[in-house]
């Protein structure tokens, strides 16, 4: 492996309580980066972990300066841990990497020479398998890269997570971003330069459950749909639309049997409840739409911070 002394690289990891990982994460890590002679900090990020997470990282950042913490108030939720490491790091690279060894750490070296010799700002992980995942899981995934690719303008593509190396170029770009709500992977593809996929094996978790229950998937997803695309706005237009040619049409047919046969008008009870039933929930579903964008802007202009941070180590 060649020497990557000169310039150094920041490993991001959030972690939420990951007490049965993070020592073995710490291990890892530190032995692939020292192996490889890489010049490097690692930044642990303690998204407001309520074990023993933030103990065990204390200890090891005091025997290891090269270890920082950035320690939350609360848990703010992954995508504000990983916004803090790449606010807080001096690499020339940085990875973002999952503190539950699903991404391996013994491909970083690989990302990093990928990136010098293509030249590449980003190396993003692309999952070639998934082991020991849920079939929920995978599905949902798959479901909600295909309805995003189908509405966004910026390619996000399918089977990355937030496991990528990105450098100084991107990092700095990203961090002029001032929308507080952040999809990550989504602001990295949208920010541009040269991006290239690495093909990797996600390993099941090593220890603990997932962090990531139903309804941080659905705010993830949400933030998501309604940060990178607006089309979901335009379905009001579609629908009020094509609701007028419906109208149209039954006004000609009300009229016609008005003429044609007058006896029968007083039947039209069932038309009339459909289009009732039907009208009412396409003006729910379009006020519910508008009502989310609402949500986000009245989020975004509070302007209130990512997140809190209670404490840190080794950060000057
Ligand atoms: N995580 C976090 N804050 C949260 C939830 C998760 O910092 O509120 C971290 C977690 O510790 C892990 C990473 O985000 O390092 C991914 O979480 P997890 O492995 O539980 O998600 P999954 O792989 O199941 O999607
Ligand atoms: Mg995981």
């Amino acid at each position: 492996m060649k020497n990557h002394k000169k310039e150094l690289l920041s490993v991001i990891v959030p972690c939420f309580n990951e007490e049965e990982v993070i020592e073995e994460t710490y291990k890892r890590l530190t032995n692939v980066l020292k192996e490889n002679h890489i010049n490097y900090e690692i930044l642990f990020i303690n998204d407001g972990s309520i074990d023993k997470t933030l103990e065990i990282l204390t200890n090891i950042a005091k025997n290891d300066p090269k270890i920082k913490i950035i320690s939350f108030s609360r848990n703010f939720g992954h995508q504000s841990a990983v916004s803090a490491g790449i606010h807080h790091c001096k690499g020339d690279y940085a990875v973002i990497i999952d503190a539950d060894l699903q991404d391996p750490p013994e491909v970083i070296p690989e990302l990093l020479s990928l990136a010098k010799k293509e030249q590449a700002n980003v190396v993003y992980g692309v999952r070639k398998k998934r082991k020991g995942e849920t079939f929920f899981k995978r599905f949902t995934a798959w479901a909600f890269y295909k309805i995003i690719n189908l509405l966004s303008d910026v390619p996000l593509p399918e089977n990355t997570g937030d496991f990528r190396l990105i450098d100084k170029k991107v990092i700095d770009a990203f961090n002029q971003l001032p929308e507080k709500n952040k999809y990550i992977r989504g602001l990295i593809s949208w920010i541009g330069f040269k991006q290239i996929p690495y093909y990797y094996v996600r390993e099941p978790r090593f220890a603990g459950e997932t962090k990531y229950p139903l309804s941080k998937m659905i705010k993830f997803a949400t933030t998501a749909l309604l940060y990178f695309t607006r089309k979901p706005l335009k379905l009001a237009t579609t629908m009020g639309f094509m609701s007028i040619v419906v109208g149209l049409l039954l006004t000609i047919y009300v009229f016609l049997s008005l003429f044609l046969k007058p006896q029968q008008t007083v039947s039209g009870w069932a038309s009339t409840i459909i289009i009732i039933i039907f009208f009412g929930g396409v003006q729910l579903l379009t006020i519910g739409v508008m009502g989310e964008y609402i949500g986000s802007i009245f989020d975004e202009i509070k302007n209130r911070p990512m997140y809190i941070i209670d404490k840190t180590y080794n950060i000057k």
